[in-house]
């Protein structure tokens, strides 16, 4: 299909039990991945149920165990790094769970290097992964997904990844260039972009500060094309690897077409921000009176991509 990116899930990510992946099989895979002429970048997913927040010690003890093996597979085949969502901490608050977390982070990398030591692997990666924010889920806002770095002792085998649809859920707009703009900089401000190492680009299917993690076709949810052009278009993001976690047309996953729409909404973003730029240089007194239409209410701006008049 032409990505030139991709995200694998390193087991079912709603089982506990492993898959049984042998070393062998992952030394394998790390060349086969290495060896491919279209596939440059390659991400691992961690499992759903890990939850690093919990005051369960059977859960924290499994999702320990599940840590670990995600991220056996995750340097053993050689990806850039483990996506994670940190889990929950169910209505107890985020500061009762803060310190908690970012210990089982570094823990989980000082096994997994200790576990690969010799192997002439580079050292394991994780990158913690903004959430939509329902039910007490850690690293709802970039201050949270900061405070977590920051508890971890700034890490440097800690890193994050930014998912459009858990921005737009948790209540971030960025439909404008301005709004997108702003996210940017308040990203840097928080985590840091040097620690920006993935985006999950995906529309929504719940709308605006809906705190629910529900993906969308690119172009066919709330958050629309306009949004995404605007966000994926930002230059500090011009050598970000980017991945698609959308349905598809046949709910399959997504396809070359959903690839193609992706590059196309960020090509229409650069557009803009070069038709920008030149307003800017002209002044304000030769820019053109017409403006962009607004998009309907609810952010919703149809599913084509954004077309230059
Ligand atoms: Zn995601």
């Amino acid at each position: 299909m032409g990505a030139e990116a991709v995200q694998l899930h390193t087991q079912s990510p709603r089982v506990w039990r492993p898959t049984g992946l042998r070393d062998d099989d992952l030394a394998r895979a790390r060349e086969r991945l290495a060896a491919s002429p279209v596939v440059r970048v390659a991400a691992c997913h961690g499992s759903y149920l890990v939850n690093l927040a919990t005051a369960d010690r059977v859960l924290l003890d499994r999702s320990r165990g599940a840590l670990a093996e995600n991220l056996r597979v995750t340097t053993q085949i050689g990806a850039a790094g483990l996506v994670l969502h940190l889990g929950s901490h169910l209505g107890s608050g985020f500061e009762s769970c803060l310190r908690q977390v970012a210990r089982e982070l570094v823990r989980a990398l000082d096994a997994a290097d200790r576990a690969n030591r010799g192997r002439g692997l580079p050292p394991s990666r994780i990158l913690v992964e903004n959430a939509a924010g329902a039910g007490g889920t850690v690293g709802r806002s970039f201050e949270e997904l900061a405070a977590v770095l920051e508890a971890a002792g700034w890490d440097e085998r800690l890193g994050a990844c930014l998912d459009t649809q858990h921005l737009f859920a948790s209540g971030v707009r960025y439909e404008t260039l301005a709004e997108a703009d702003a996210v940017v900089s308040a990203l840097d401000a928080t985590v840091g972009l040097g620690r920006l190492g993935l985006l999950h680009v995906n529309d929504s299917k719940v709308p605006f500060g809906a705190n629910r993690d529900r993906h969308e076709n690119l172009g066919a949810g709330f958050v629309g094309a306009k949004a995404l052009g605007s966000l994926l278009s930002h230059p500090a993001f011009d050598r970000l690897p980017a991945v698609l976690e959308v349905p598809g047309p046949e709910k399959k996953g997504p396809t070359r077409e959903d690839l193609e729409r992706a590059r196309a909404m960020r090509r229409a973003g650069l557009r803009r921000r070069r038709r920008a730029a030149r307003a800017a240089d002209q002044g304000p007194a030769t820019r053109p009176p017409r403006r962009a239409p607004r998009p309907a209410p609810g952010g919703r701006t149809g599913s084509r991509p954004d077309r230059s008049p």
